[in-house]
């Protein structure tokens, strides 16, 4: 178990909860201050704080001002456009309250939804930060979805406006929005009454009479608006935020006020460790739970200046091609924490690793990685590059903030390579036998991953308008036990680190074993020829299913070159065979030049495994890089078809 000082930290969190979230509560600003801490009595849904009343804003911003109005708060940099601005606590007071009056003057009110559909731009963040100022609710959508999933997401958001801009920019091409967005408009049931449009002058933007607003004039309009805070109650919904990778009806996960407050405030003093005065740097995208709470909120409230960036990590602020550039903003912004993803981390990886010393990099102190399994070499990799601790964490959409890691604010720990780490406070974490429903108390049993409810503050309230969903999908897996499934398989060694298998979903059965991608994808990764794997459970009338691996190779070479391909696929196998027995070895290992990833970064492993089996890839509108799955086919095609019989 955890060494005492955290085992006891946690231990409370669970044992008398509401002494302390009571503690926690007070690191933020309250209007009302809490007199109820947790209203459990209708399990699964809690209400955290009720009857305290609050302000996101406030607290990401105006009680800011006083102590540190000149500090920065928000940084931008676009190395698409080459720009970059500092926006102190004062001017983000400032722009916050004007975007806030043009959102009154368009008619949104406390509730009433508006639809966030915009490039890392600072005014997506003023957006968010307005909303919650004035009581409304935001709902972002990532702004590289196309027109239909967006679509389905203004039907069910059903945004009173729509906030969003002429374009983006990526790799130095123009993407632009408002064409997706008015087909979008125009696939929708639901009719937005506004819509409110940044201009950047990258692209044409043709305005819809009556319908349509430029942000510029009124800016200037409001420019010296003054727009209170709105008080409202703690579980008051301040954002819904539809969940990747799920197909069919989106699903919004719905969040409070004060609960969400708390638990950013919180993590940023024992996790993140962020000191007031300091920059934190999420690479994320506000389209994610990551970007919501931290890029916007969680270094805000903790008084950190927050740097946004939208552009790729390899591309510097002219254009060229650069792989240090991340590094070139944490010495120019003396950043402390760093917060990405162990994929930007393995694009990093195709290049030197002097790169990412090139720069002063001294003020940094961790980088913290999450959304998808960091495996070893990778954490390696990047931890011996950088010389700063690397810190693995658990964590969902729906939680929005960390599940398993290190909270290194209450007690250092060392991390373990592959274990994202322990509990957090306030998360009842179990293990359970699937088919049986049986706690897995013992070291390295593998189970699902479940937590007891109460689910601690911050973790999703419903989803959004679905109260039936949010019951029938998270908290019935389990026979007989309301419990939260995270849908993820886990074990637990002797000193109480959990290491995460995969999604319990994408388990595969190979002849009857069950098997973890993961565990394969370790393994493959491992050797050094390989850049990046992907595994996954293909169909097949022997064996039921049979691990299948496509490998980027370090050598783009390999792809093309049908014996260097042999002699690879060969020495992974080997590889398997011995790390893990031959029991788990694919079936097959295809060598291709990208894998097929949403633009969060996550593997479409459906569609992947769609494409294997011959069937229709399903929703693709997450799809980062079209070729990626074009190449998944070429793989196959030029390589033996995929077999058991072996
Ligand atoms: P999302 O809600 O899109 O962020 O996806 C959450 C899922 O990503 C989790 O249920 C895990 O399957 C995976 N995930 C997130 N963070 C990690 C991590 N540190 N290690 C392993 N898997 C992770």
């Amino acid at each position: 178990m955890p060494s005492s000082t955290y085992a006891d930290f946690y231990r409370r969190s669970i044992d008398d909860r509401d002494a302390f979230w009571a503690e926690q509560a007070a690191l933020i600003d309250w209007q009302t201050p809490p007199q109820q801490i947790c209203d459990n009595s209708r399990p699964p849904f809690v209400r955290w704080f009720p009857g305290a009343t609050t302000n996101l804003c406030h607290n990401a911003v105006d009680r800011h001002v006083p102590k540190r109005g000149e500090s920065a708060a928000l940084i931008h940099v676009s190395s698409e456009t080459g720009s970059e601005r500092i926006y102190s606590f004062n001017e983000l007071h400032r722009e916050v309250q004007r975007m806030a009056a043009i959102l009154l003057s368009l008619g949104v009110r406390k509730g009433d939804r508006v639809l966030i559909y915009m490039p890392m731009l600072a005014e997506a963040a003023f957006a968010m930060l307005a909303c919650t100022r004035i009581g409304a609710i935001h709902s972002v959508v990532f702004g590289g979805f196309a027109a239909v999933s967006l679509a389905s997401r203004i039907e069910d958001a059903e945004p009173r406006v729509v906030v969003s801009a002429d374009a983006g920019m990526r790799g130095g091409k123009v993407v632009a929005y408002k064409p997706l967005l008015d087909e979008a408009i125009r696939h929708s049931r639901h009719q937005p009454e506004s819509v409110l449009l940044v201009d950047r002058q990258l692209a044409p933007l043709a305005l819809v009479e009556g319908r349509d607003h430029l942000y510029a004039p009124l800016r200037m309009q409001y420019l010296d608006a003054e727009v209170a805070c709105e008080w409202v109650d703690a579980t008051h919904t301040s954002y819904t935020l539809y969940t990747s990778g799920t197909t069919g009806k989106p699903k919004g996960v719905q969040r409070d006020t004060g609960g969400y407050a708390v638990a950013l405030a919180a993590s940023m003093r024992h996790i993140f460790e962020g000191q007031p005065g300091e920059t934190y740097f999420s690479t994320s995208d506000i389209g994610w739970v990551v970007g919501h709470s931290y890029i916007v909120y969680g270094p805000l409230i903790a008084g950190m200046a927050t740097l946004m960036y939208e552009g790729l990590p390899v591309r510097g602020m002219d254009g060229e091609p650069d792989p240090s550039i991340w590094w070139k903003l944490v010495e120019k912004y003396k950043v402390t924490r760093m917060f990405s993803a162990p994929t930007a981390v393995r694009v990093l990886k195709k290049y030197d690793a002097a790169h990412l010393r090139q720069h002063d990099i001294s003020s940094l102190k961790a980088l913290y990685l999450a959304g998808e399994p960091l495996d070893e070499p990778t954490a390696r990799w990047i931890s011996e590059g950088l010389g700063v601790p690397i810190i693995d964490n658990y964590w969902q959409t729906e939680s929005g903030w960390p599940i398993l890691t290190i909270a290194n604010g209450v007690e250092r720990k060392p991390s373990r390579f592959g274990s994202p780490g322990v509990p957090m406070y306030g998360y009842n974490v179990k293990l359970l036998d699937e088919n049986t429903g049986a706690e897995l108390t013992g070291p390295n049993q593998k189970g699902v991953l479940v937590i007891e409810g109460p689910l601690p503050p911050g973790c999703l309230q419903t989803v959004w308008r679905d109260d039936a969903r949010f019951v029938q999908t998270y908290w019935s897996s389990v026979p007989g036990r309301q419990v939260y499934s995270t849908f993820d398989w886990g074990i637990r060694d002797a000193d109480g680190y959990f290491f995460i298998l995969g999604r319990s979903d994408d388990v595969i059965n190979v002849a009857g074993h069950r098997l973890g991608t993961r565990e394969i994808e370790e393994c493959i990764s491992g050797h050094a020829q390989v850049a990046e794997v992907a595994v996954l459970g293909v169909a097949d009338a022997l064996k039921g299913q049979v691990a299948v691996a496509f490998a980027v190779p370090r050598d783009a070479a390999t792809v093309a070159d049908e014996a260097l391909r042999l002699r690879l696929e060969g020495e992974i196998m080997k590889r398997v065979d011995a790390e893990l027995g031959a029991v788990a070895r694919p079936a097959r290992v295809f060598f291709v030049g990208l894998l097929p990833k949403t633009r969060s970064g996550k593997l479409l492993r459906r569609a992947m495994q769609a494409v294997c089996e011959g069937r229709d890839a399903g929703d693709l509108s997450t799809l980062d890089d079209p070729t990626a799955l074009v190449q998944i086919r070429q793989a196959m095609q030029a390589g033996k078809p995929i077999s058991a019989a072996g």
